[in-house]
């Protein structure tokens, strides 16, 4: 026993051994990437599910290797957080989504929105809101078409600071989403003590949809939720046409998802509002 102790022991350090080294590597490789301009914004479209139009888009960031290959954010942001680097990273690609919303503004799509995921880590970083309002003011963009979404971890937290930046936010009229709703801690006191202007209904929810009760009643609670406090919603997630007429039955007009597109890169995006708004 003592011997298979041992070994057990050798090779648990040499797992983790390993998992440090590949860590220690992917940090390597991740702040080349930011140093070498190897990230990209890719656009999600926001649909008004009735009309089926256009509304926002919603910038998801992208890692493209050399070789064309493309990581997602899953696989780099919780390291991100953790180096620092996701300070950059997000300085990126909140100039860049800022950037190409104007464009798409000057191209005549003046009421698209565009909206940027702000991580928890993030918010301890002091001039963050100031920060914000100089890339928007450089964009030219008006800070209203403006949407950043926080994870309802952020808001679970409570910490002063977070929300001093939530009504900063607010007092320059950015709006304010909650992302991924429903999954956190369900302490829903804090909708009432944070300027939220939008929920994003989970995407977990809407996937089982409408065949699961329990997701179809959570869904129907949060919908009337966000009415009863007058609330923007957002369905993540939806990928069929019976999501859509679940959702669009009980007034929650707005998705996004692969059924309307997945993320894509902006000159694709763009194609996208040619053909489905062009006049
Ligand atoms: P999120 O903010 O909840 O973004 C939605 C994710 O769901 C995206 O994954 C999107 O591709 C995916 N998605 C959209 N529609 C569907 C659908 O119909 N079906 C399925 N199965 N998935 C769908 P993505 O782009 O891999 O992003 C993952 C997460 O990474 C994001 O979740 C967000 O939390 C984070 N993230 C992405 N970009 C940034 C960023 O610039 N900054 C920060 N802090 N986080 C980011
Ligand atoms: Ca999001
Ligand atoms: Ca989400
Ligand atoms: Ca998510």
């Amino acid at each position: 026993a003592k011997e298979s102790g041992r070994n057990s022991y050798h090779l648990y350090s040499e797992i983790l051994h390993h998992e440090l080294n590949q860590r220690m590597e992917l940090m390597k490789r991740l702040r080349n990437a930011v140093e070498h301009d190897k990230l990209r914004v890719y656009y999600q479209p926001k649909v008004d599910m009735q009309s089926r139009r256009i509304i926002g888009a919603e910038a998801l960031v992208r890692w493209q290797e050399s070789d064309g290959q493309i990581i997602g954010p899953d696989q780099f942001i919780p390291i991100a957080e953790d180096t620092g680097l996701i300070i950059p990273i997000s300085e990126f690609v909140l100039k860049t989504a800022c950037k190409q919303l104007a464009a798409w503004h000057t191209l005549g799509f003046t009421e698209l929105t565009m909206a940027v995921n702000l991580s928890g880590k993030q918010l301890q970083s002091p001039g963050l809101i100031e920060h914000i309002m100089e890339v928007v003011n450089e964009s030219g963009i008006p800070p209203n078409k403006l949407e950043l979404e926080l994870t309802e971890q952020v808001f679970i937290e409570n910490i002063q600071s977070h929300t001093n930046f939530m009504h900063a936010v607010r007092d320059r009229g950015i709006a304010l989403a909650i992302d991924d709703f429903g999954i956190g801690y369900s302490s829903l006191s804090y909708l009432k003590h944070f300027p939220v202007t939008a929920l994003k209904i989970d995407r977990s929810f809407v996937q089982d949809l409408p065949n699961d009760k329990d997701d179809a009643t959570l869904t129907q609670t949060i919908i009337n939720l966000a009415k009863s406090l007058e609330i923007d919603l957002v369905a993540e997630g939806v990928e069929t046409e019976a999501q859509v007429d679940f959702l669009l039955d009980r007034d929650c007009s707005v998705g996004q998802g692969y059924l309307f597109s997945r993320p894509i890169p902006a000159h694709e995006f763009t194609q996208l509002l040619d053909d489905y708004q062009g006049q």
